[in-house]
């Protein structure tokens, strides 16, 4: 198994089966997965406080010991602590990493001809941090593997420069923490966090996009590290050109260093990803079965595994064999998850808000700042009744009761303005293409 909480996944559900709803939401479902140490046979768990460790020691050690030697077949000793703990704990020992991210290694990324480039650019930054490719900017769709490729880089310097300050962050977590830190007056400290590291990780960086303080407290960062010969490593969900609304200075530091991109997975390299993640499950896939899956499922890896976890807790737990028709359910439940018309508006709204840098309420029309949100709802109308095709009342419904001639209205403007502004065409099918991609 690659990572610990995807084995986590099944443990879980296992408990699930043996206990009732409530005391499992209320114990099990507040525990996170920390590290699984096979030579020490020692596994860690966070728990929310003391008295959560206390509850779990006296009451559901037993029934975590069994979940855990039916998963991995061998018992674990359990160390539960808290976040405060976790903290101190990893103050004292600078060699474990704050996150679990040490699962992500490059050993265990799959090399196809769809990630050869990303991969090797991925693999000599972490050889030569600083000095090769600097910013390395790597993008690509949903679940191809570019959050596994950033924590790589981190781990594989991690172990050859333990002294190295590494810095992970995401593109909305650094927006959070500057309107934290703005909040509490303490920008200062926010800009030390980031300029003292000597290797910067920044996830789905085309969140900061159209915010602008965000993206001039970014910018003052990126150069600050870039003037120290510090290594940036940005990872985003399409390359700069197609980031719409990020300022001028970012793109051309976007794109001063090392683009490569992810792209989906060969048939070759689905097949061999089944077969990598089964085999570490010990789940047994026959090859017809394999090759089924990844006819099925082309465009994303995560839910490549996600199939083969959901048919491991299957057999493991209902002890069910893999037969075509498991199979199938299981492909058609990864496949429809989510595809819900609500979903997708959410997923629009969400879109939309950020492309144009505005708050998802203000465009659902609960506030009003009516002159500002105008073209990006129009956008967000056209878009949804493309996408979902639902009738023109419901769509007026998300928009506090817009009237449905004035949806009929905007549908209308919307496809003439798109005839003659070609930047607006662009940018709505960039919404379109992510929000495809993403869902
Ligand atoms: P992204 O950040 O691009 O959305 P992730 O890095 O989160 O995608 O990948 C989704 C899941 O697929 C992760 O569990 C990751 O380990 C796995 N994965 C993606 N690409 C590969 C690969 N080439 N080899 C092995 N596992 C992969
Ligand atoms: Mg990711």
């Amino acid at each position: 198994m690659d990572s610990f909480s995807e084995a986590w996944g099944v443990i879980c559900e296992y408990c699930k089966s043996k206990i009732t709803e409530v005391a499992y939401n209320m114990w099990i479902n507040r525990i996170e997965p920390v590290s699984l140490d096979f030579d020490k046979g020692q596994t860690t768990l966070i728990v929310p406080s003391d008295f959560h460790k206390d509850t779990l020691e006296r009451c559901y050690s037993v029934l975590l010991n069994e979940a855990f030697e039916t998963v991995f077949g061998t018992t674990f000793e359990i160390c539960f602590i808290t976040p405060e703990e976790k903290e101190n704990k990893t103050a004292e020992d600078s060699n474990i990493d704050t996150d679990s991210i040490y699962e992500y290694t490059f050993s265990n990324f799959i090399v196809g001809s769809s990630n050869t480039f990303a991969h090797a650019a991925a693999v000599a930054v972490a050889a030569k941090p600083a000095t090769i490719y600097n910013p390395l900017m790597i993008y690509g769709s949903s679940g191809l593997g570019k959050t596994h490729l950033l924590y790589a880089i981190g781990n594989e310097i991690k172990k050859n420069n333990p002294e190295m300050k590494i810095c992970y962050v995401k593109g909305d977590e650094f927006i959070n923490e500057l309107v934290n830190a703005i909040g509490n007056a303490t920008t200062e400290q926010f800009r030390q966090k980031y300029r003292q590291s000597d290797v910067l990780l920044v996830d789905d960086v085309q969140f900061i996009a159209g915010k602008d303080r965000t993206q001039e407290e970014f910018f003052h960062t990126f150069n600050a590290l870039y003037e120290d010969h510090k290594q940036i490593v940005l990872i985003s969900d399409r390359p700069p050109k197609d980031m719409k609304v990020l300022d001028d200075r970012l793109r051309s530091r976007f794109e001063s260093g090392l683009l490569a991109d992810l792209q989906p997975p060969d048939i070759e390299t689905r097949i061999a990803i089944i077969k990598k993640k089964a085999n570490s499950l010990n789940v047994p896939i026959s090859d017809e079965l394999t090759e089924y899956i990844a006819h099925k499922i082309k465009a994303n890896v995560r839910q490549l595994e996600g199939v083969v976890k959901k048919l491991n807790a299957r057999y493991l737990l209902n002890n069910e064999k893999i037969t075509q028709t498991v199979v199938s359910e299981v492909i058609s439940e990864i496949l429809n998850n989510d595809s819900s018309p609500e979903h997708t508006v959410n997923k629009v709204i969400e879109e939309v808000a950020r492309t144009f840098g505005v708050s998802a309420d203000d465009l659902r029309g609960n506030k009003s700042r009516q002159t500002s949100i105008k073209k990006p709802r129009q956008v967000a109308i056209y878009i949804i009744r493309e996408l979902t095709g639902i009738h023109y009342t419901e769509i007026g419904k998300i928009f506090q009761d817009l009237h449905h001639s004035t949806i009929v209205y905007t549908m209308k403007k919307m496809e003439e303005k798109m005839q003659t502004d070609s930047k607006l065409k662009e940018t709505v099918e960039d919404i379109i293409k992510n929000i495809r991609d993403n869902n």
